[in-house]
C-alpha cells in the first residue's frame, strides 16, 4: 500500500498506528506493527469502510475501540484481517486453505453483542466484499487463479497476464533423476497421479491444509510455469513434483513432493539441488512476452511442519535458514492450523553456495 493511502488510515483510526521502526522485524510488535497493510492499493477504501464500520458500532456503545490489530494483509483472494480483544489469547485465527478454502475463527465473544458484531463485520469484509474488489485497482474484480491468487477486475487481469510468466523449459537430468515438465499430453494423468498418492499417503490435508474434497482437488494443478516432475533416469517412474509459486519481488516459495515409496533414499536433495543451482546461477529461463528470461529467486522461502523431521533435514542440509521469529511465509502449507506448529526457512544465493563448499 502506498504511503498517502497507509498515513491515511493510520491518522483516522488510531487503533492502526504503527510506530516508527528501527529494525526490519521486532519480535515484541505484532505483525500489522512490523509489517503494515500487506496489499495493493486497490483495498485502500474497503480497509477505510471497514473501520469506519468498526468505529461507528463502538460509538454506538460509547466505548473506545480496543481491538488490537495483529495482521492485515491480502491471502487467496481475500482480506485476512486478524485481531484480537483484550483478556484472549493474540494469535492468528485461520486455518490456510487453498482457493480460500481455508477456515477462519474469529476471537471469542463470551457472548458480548460488540465483539459478536465486530467478527460480523470483519467477516463480511473478509469474505464478501473483498473477493469482489480489485486489489489492484479498487473496482469489482473476481478472483483469478494462477501460482498466485489475487481479485482483480478484467483490465488489471489482463494487464497481469500480458506479463505473465509461460512455462519454464527445463529438462535436467542428473545422477539418478530426471526433472522435467508435463506435457499437455500427460498432464491431467500426471495430476490425477499425484492426488491419488499424497490422499492414499493421508498427507493430503496437512499438506494443503484444507479437506480433500472435488473441490480442493480441482484447483491442484501440477501444470504451473515454474513447477517440475520428479522422475527416475528411466524417464518413467514418476515419483513427485518439485517447484516454485509466488514469484514476487525476488522471493520465491519452494515446495516438494515425494511419493512414500521413494523416501529416505536422498532423491529430494537431489532434485533440490538441481533446480536451486540453475536458479541461483541464473540458468532458470523462463518465456515471458515471449522472450526468455532469468527467474531471480534471490530468497527462496519454505515452510514445514514441526514434526516434519525429514523436511527439516532436506532443508537445512541444503543450507536453509530458520526465518527470525514471527516471520511468515504464507504458502498454503503453512500455519495449518493455529495448534499445529511449523517452522518457516529462507535461503539466499550466498547461503547456499556456503553451505556447498
Ligand atoms: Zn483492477
Amino acid at each position: 500500500m502506498n504511503k498517502e493511502h497507509d498515513e491515511i488510515l493510520q491518522n483516522t483510526f488510531p487503533w492502526l498506528k504503527r510506530p516508527e521502526k528501527t529494525k526490519d522485524y521486532d519480535r515484541n510488535l505484532t505483525l500489522y506493527k512490523n509489517y503494515g497493510f500487506e496489499c495493493s492499493d486497490g483495498w485502500f477504501q474497503l480497509l477505510y469502510d471497514l473501520n469506519k464500520e468498526i468505529a461507528d458500532r463502538y460509538a454506538q456503545e460509547g466505548k473506545e475501540v480496543d481491538l488490537k490489530i495483529e495482521q492485515i494483509k491480502s491471502k487467496w483472494a481475500h482480506l485476512c484481517f486478524y485481531y484480537s480483544i483484550p483478556g484472549h489469547a493474540d494469535g492468528i485465527q485461520a486455518i490456510d486453505g487453498i482457493g480460500g478454502a481455508g477456515i477462519r475463527f474469529y476471537p471469542e465473544s463470551d457472548g458480548n453483542e460488540l465483539y459478536k458484531d465486530i467478527a460480523q463485520i470483519v467477516d463480511k469484509y473478509e469474505h464478501e466484499i473483498s473477493g469482489k474488489t480489485c486489489e489492484w485497482c479498487g473496482q469489482p474484480g473476481t478472483p483469478r487463479k494462477g501460482s498466485w491468487v489475487y481479485t482483480l477486475c478484467d483490465s488489471c487481469y489482463e494487464q497481469h497476464t500480458k506479463t505473465k510468466i509461460k512455462n519454464a523449459n527445463i529438462s535436467v537430468l542428473t545422477e539418478r533423476l530426471w526433472i522435467t515438465k508435463p506435457t499437455t499430453r500427460t498432464v491431467n494423468i500426471i495430476n490425477e497421479e499425484y492426488l491419488t498418492q499424497i490422499a492414499e499417503a493421508g498427507e493430503f490435508e496437512e499438506y494443503y491444509g484444507a479437506e480433500f474434497c472435488e473441490e480442493t482437488k480441482s484447483v491442484i494443478d501440477l501444470n504451473q510455469p515454474l513447477f517440475f516432475l520428479i522422475y527416475l533416469c528411466d524417464r518413467q517412474t514418476y515419483i513427485g513434483y518439485v517447484g516454485f509459486t509466488g514469484q514476487e519481488d525476488d522471493e520465491i516459495f519452494l515446495e516438494f513432493y515425494i511419493f512414500t515409496e521413494y523416501r529416505n533414499r536422498g532423491y529430494a536433495t537431489e532434485a533440490l539441488q538441481a533446480i536451486l543451482d540453475r536458479l541461483f546461477d541464473n540458468r532458470f529461463l523462463v518465456e515471458e512476452d515471449g522472450k526468455p528470461q532469468i527467474v531471480r529467486g534471490h530468497r527462496v522461502l519454505a515452510t514445514v511442519r514441526e514434526d516434519n523431521e525429514i523436511s527439516k533435514h532436506i532443508l537445512e542440509n541444503l543450507g536453509f535458514k530458520r526465518n527470525p521469529d514471527g516471520e511468515y511465509v504464507d504458502l498454503k502449507l503453512s500455519i495449518i492450523a493455529p495448534e499445529v506448529a511449523s517452522i518457516d526457512y529462507h535461503l539466499t544465493k550466498e547461503l547456499y553456495f556456503e553451505n556447498k563448499i
